[in-house]
């Protein structure tokens, strides 16, 4: 199922949504936070517990509006050679100590595989993110999470001019022996706020979506039970296509 254009057109909307949203709600947030606060200083004990719960439900919007702002940021990506196995390790490790304690993982890597050209913090929130919700639906007892990478060989890319050129994607896989994901979620899956946990904010996906595509790259999915699999596309760090480089040599390494 291509997913691509779908998810494209709600990470817009989301940005313009989120930079509206964060702008408007965070300064009269800010001002019933403060008057909570003065409030508790001469509060009776009982009415100290409300104020105080005042201020922490204003800290859990500010968090979840500072959270969608990462939507608006519309600064240009900085990007660089990364490492894929190396954010993967660092996310596994994360994860192993702390949300996903009692899930075995499975990693097959291609050790051969180049840099990805992306920007190492956002790479890791991606990884993050589908591993987070790859831990939430696997069985309490026998889940397991497979990482793996390989090369999509042989992708041709237009490039301006009407020049095509060899572009080597990396693939990236999260895949979890859950139940699946819902069949009524699957048109809107990148869509904000679609969740179907009680604590969940359904930002997630919505957020891994954008950020993929501000990496040029893409996502789909494909879920069974017992079997569901998001599959990342990312382009790969390239010495050719690097603005610094103005020689147009370029060497077709598969001889397509
Ligand atoms: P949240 O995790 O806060 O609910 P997400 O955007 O990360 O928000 O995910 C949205 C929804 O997609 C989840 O609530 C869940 O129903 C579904 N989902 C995402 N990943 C998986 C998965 N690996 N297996 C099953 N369902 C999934
Ligand atoms: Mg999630």
């Amino acid at each position: 199922i291509d997913n691509s254009l779908t998810h494209r057109h709600a990470a817009r909307s989301v940005t313009a949504m989120a930079a509206m949203l964060a702008h408007e709600v965070k300064n009269p947030l800010s001002g019933i936070r403060g008057a909570a606060q003065l409030l508790e200083e001469n509060a009776s004990e009982q009415d100290r517990e409300l104020t105080r719960l005042i201020c922490d439900e204003a800290d859990r919007i500010v968090a979840l509006v500072n959270r969608m702002e990462v939507f608006s940021d519309k600064r240009p990506l900085e990007r660089a050679p990364v490492n894929i196995h190396t954010v993967l390790e660092h996310v596994r490790k994360i994860a192993q100590n702390g949300f996903a304690r009692h899930i075995r993982f499975i990693e097959r890597y291609d050790p051969s595989l180049p840099p990805v050209h992306g920007n190492r913090d956002q790479l890791v929130q991606i990884f993050l993110n589908l591993i987070k919700n790859a831990a939430e639906a696997v069985p309490e007892v026998g889940g397991e999470i497979t990482l793996s990478t390989s090369y999509q060989h042989g992708v041709r890319m237009a490039v301006p001019g009407g020049d095509t050129r060899l572009h080597l994607p990396l693939l990236v896989s999260v895949q979890d022996n859950g139940d699946g994901i819902p069949e009524d979620l699957r048109s809107n899956l990148f869509d904000p706020f679609v969740t179907t946990k009680v604590n969940g904010t359904g930002l997630g996906l919505a957020l891994v979506a954008k950020l993929i595509g501000d990496h040029g790259g893409t996502i789909e999915f494909d879920s069974q039970p017992r079997r569901t699999v998001f599959k990342v596309s990312l382009p790969m760090f390239d010495e050719a296509l690097s603005p610094t480089d103005d020689s147009p040599g370029y060497s077709d390494p598969a001889g397509i």
